[in-house]
């Protein structure tokens, strides 16, 4: 496993994998690994000639009384993990050569980076577009891998990597969770036991709005209401319901939409989320791509 700690070696080492003629699949992390990582390291591994992960606890995206301080390190743990799996390299800069004395640019994906989690954290989205973006720019990856665990933060690196042209392929895999349901995170391990069944209320929730979409429910604020009644007494950050890509807010559910949950439990802030097509609309795009098949 070959550990890279600045930016010049981690160029260096993408420059020589690809003129091997190697192709590059990238997996951004802050460590803590645990299943959902590995999920995607798995697919870049199985995809690609050679995978980087990087591991990096980004105090861009952290404001002064969040969690920078405690998040869990573990990066021998980690570092054995990543190599069973079969990646081959680890980029893990030090936060002042990211970060130097004078830094001064930063990458805001507008809109999208407003509600939801930009509601609560403000300086969280530019925190991870920019340090997304000066990735991209190191470790030139032919595709980079993000979870569905993080939706809001998938649908804002894809529209930057449309808006900045980037050539990377954006592969978003979906959520592990454990056997009970409970999405899997780096901040589940400060939950104690009562909070973590307080937690289940979460993917209970968002299952029981995937059963009202199945019989047929479509108003955005009934959908809503019933989530907010099944959180029961968890402290809500915020539920929302959204189009898939643009995180705009629907009222009425006639195309991809993300219903995504915030909240406080015990010293941990969770969320979790699902993604929901309606029938009606699959139904169209195979007519549209039939139609498209007999006219051409
Ligand atoms: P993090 O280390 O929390 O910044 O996460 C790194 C990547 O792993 C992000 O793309 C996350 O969305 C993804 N990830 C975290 N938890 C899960 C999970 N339970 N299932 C799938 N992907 C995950």
């Amino acid at each position: 496993m070959k550990i890279l700690e600045s930016a010049k070696e981690m160029r260096r080492w993408s420059r020589d994998q690809r003129r091997h003629g190697r192709t590059i699949g990238f997996v951004p992390t802050m460590g803590a690994l645990h299943e959902g990582h590995a999920s995607l390291i798995r697919e870049s591994v199985a995809k690609n000639d050679v995978t980087v992960l990087s591991i990096f606890v980004n105090p861009a995206q952290f404001a002064p009384h969040e969690d920078f301080d405690t998040y869990p390190r573990t990066f021998e743990t980690d570092r054995a993990m990543a190599a069973a799996l079969g990646a081959v390299a680890i980029y893990a800069p030090r936060s002042d050569s990211v970060y130097p004395e004078g830094y001064a640019t930063y990458v805001h994906v507008e809109r999208l980076s407003d509600g939801l989690c930009g509601g609560s954290r403000p300086v969280f989205f530019r925190g991870i577009s920019t340090v997304v973006a000066k990735l991209f720019n190191v470790v030139e990856p032919d595709r980079a891998y993000f979870g569905q665990k993080d939706a809001q933060q998938c649908a804002i690196i894809k529209r930057m990597v449309r808006d900045l042209e980037f050539d990377i392929d954006i592969i978003e895999m979906p959520i592990i969770r454990e056997a009970d349901g409970l999405a899997m995170s780096s901040r589940n391990r400060y939950l104690s036991e009562g909070d973590r069944q307080r937690a289940l209320n979460l993917s209970r929730a968002l299952q029981h709005a995937r059963e009202l979409l199945d019989a047929g429910e479509r108003d955005a604020a009934k959908v809503i209401d019933a989530v907010r009644s099944a959180m029961q007494d968890v402290p809500i950050d915020y539920i929302a319901l959204v189009d898939a890509d643009d995180i705009a807010p629907v009222e009425k559910i006639d195309r991809p939409i993300l219903i995504a949950v915030a909240a406080n439990i015990g010293p941990a802030r969770l969320i979790d989320n699902i993604k929901y097509t309606p029938v009606e609309c699959k139904a169209k795009t195979v007519h549209t791509t039939a139609m498209q098949g007999i006219q051409s």
